[in-house]
């Protein structure tokens, strides 16, 4: 027996998500099945939807800020029972054997994770198939625990873009006297600034955007800079320790380069794919600057910041919508309109 779930799914990269029925596996001894009740909306699954990475699969069903209750568990689980408030990100299996598995770094996996959606599953080989859906079912080594009386529409975006900028601000020893910023207030970038600034740095973000200064210091801006204001960008010169790029599309990182501090990195978590203008080498020689990626953060990373943002009362700005929503959602994400998450109410799908 399998299970039959309602999502929406895209089904080419120029048509609208549609209402999809597919089937979920029956359980396997270490999996549980999650009802979900929220997913938030990552700009990755417009990538994904739109193939703008151009490895896209249809039908697919997008969606990995998943947050749920669980509804069933295998015989084999042991961290979870029926009822618990749960999470899963972006991913969903890995081999589990190599020496970054074995690190609690799965999203570095020697053999490639298996994506939440858009993967193919390593034991049935069936496609994965994403949050946009009323049902999941997740190996218990991928499922998290949402810490009790964390408001759980507000912890759904913490599964992709809280964990993706926690991992670069922990790697790189963020602490109090770093000088942080943040380049793009979206999804990622709003969790960047609370995480930041959480973590005792100094914070200041980069904006294209005038009209979100306001927003930007409520959520933990000590400064904001007009990127397209070179008076602003010459004053923040050798500044920063860490910069966390996450800006979707192709950009010029050179101007940013030169707002870092001797020995500061620019971690570029948005935009996939090779640099325009391309990279003057010059200020990373003379300054001892880098230039880094980061990807999400492993199974123990991520319920360590789950923890982390209990503690400090963090979750994200959202605004819920219903599923049959999600295309006006897309157009607005594109334009760089929405506060500053937005969040699927996975009971508006029909029943
Ligand atoms: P988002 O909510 O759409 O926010 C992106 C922000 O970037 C915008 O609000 C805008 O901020 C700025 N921006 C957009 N286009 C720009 C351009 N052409 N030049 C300069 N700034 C621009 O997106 P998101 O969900 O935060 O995701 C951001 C990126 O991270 C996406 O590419 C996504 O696929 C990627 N991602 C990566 C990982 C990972 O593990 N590495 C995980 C999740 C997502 P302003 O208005 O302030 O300028
Ligand atoms: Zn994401």
């Amino acid at each position: 027996m399998t299970m039959n779930v309602h999502g929406y799914a895209a089904h080419s990269a120029d048509s609208d998500l549609v209402p999809f029925r597919f089937e979920r596996r029956d359980p396997r001894p270490d999996d549980v099945v999650i009802e979900i009740l929220y997913c938030g909306v990552c700009h990755s699954d417009i990538h994904s939807a739109r193939n703008d990475w151009h490895g896209s699969q249809y039908p697919l069903v997008p969606g990995h800020e998943i947050i749920g209750r669980v509804t069933v568990v295998g015989p084999k689980v042991t961290r979870f029972k029926v009822g618990d408030h749960v999470g899963v990100g972006c991913m969903v299996d890995s081999c589990r054997q190599c020496q970054p598995c074995e690190a609690g770094l799965e999203q570095y996996c020697e053999q490639g994770m298996t994506l939440t959606y858009n993967s193919i599953d390593r034991h049935d080989h069936r496609p994965t198939y994403g949050g946009y859906s009323d049902h999941i079912v997740v190996s218990e080594r991928f499922v998290l625990k949402i810490p009790a009386g964390m408001d759980l529409k507000g912890a759904a975006p913490l599964l992709c873009a809280g964990i993706t900028t926690y991992s670069p601000l922990r790697h790189w020893n963020v602490g109090p006297g770093s000088q942080v910023a943040v380049i793009g207030l979206g999804g990622l970038g709003h969790m960047a600034l609370k995480l930041a600034k959480a973590m005792g740095a100094q914070v200041s973000l980069f904006t294209r955007s005038p009209g979100k200064g306001k927003d930007a210091r409520r959520l933990g801006a000590d400064q904001i800079v007009l990127s397209t204001d070179a008076a602003q960008m010459a004053a923040v010169a050798g500044k920063f320790d860490l910069i966390i790029d996450t800006v979707p599309n192709v950009h010029d990182i050179n101007p940013y380069v030169s707002t870092l501090a001797l020995d500061g990195a620019l971690v570029l978590v948005g935009y996939l794919g090779p640099l325009e203008e391309m990279l003057n080498t010059v200020p990373l020689i003379l300054g001892r600057k880098a230039v880094a990626g980061s990807v999400i953060g492993g199974l123990p990373e991520t319920q360590e910041m789950l923890d982390f943002c209990a503690r400090h009362g963090i979750t994200a700005d959202i605004e819920v919508i219903n599923m049959q929503d999600i295309n006006k959602a897309y157009e607005r994400m594109l334009k760089s309109d929405v506060k500053y998450r937005f969040v699927i109410d996975m009971a508006s799908l029909p029943a």
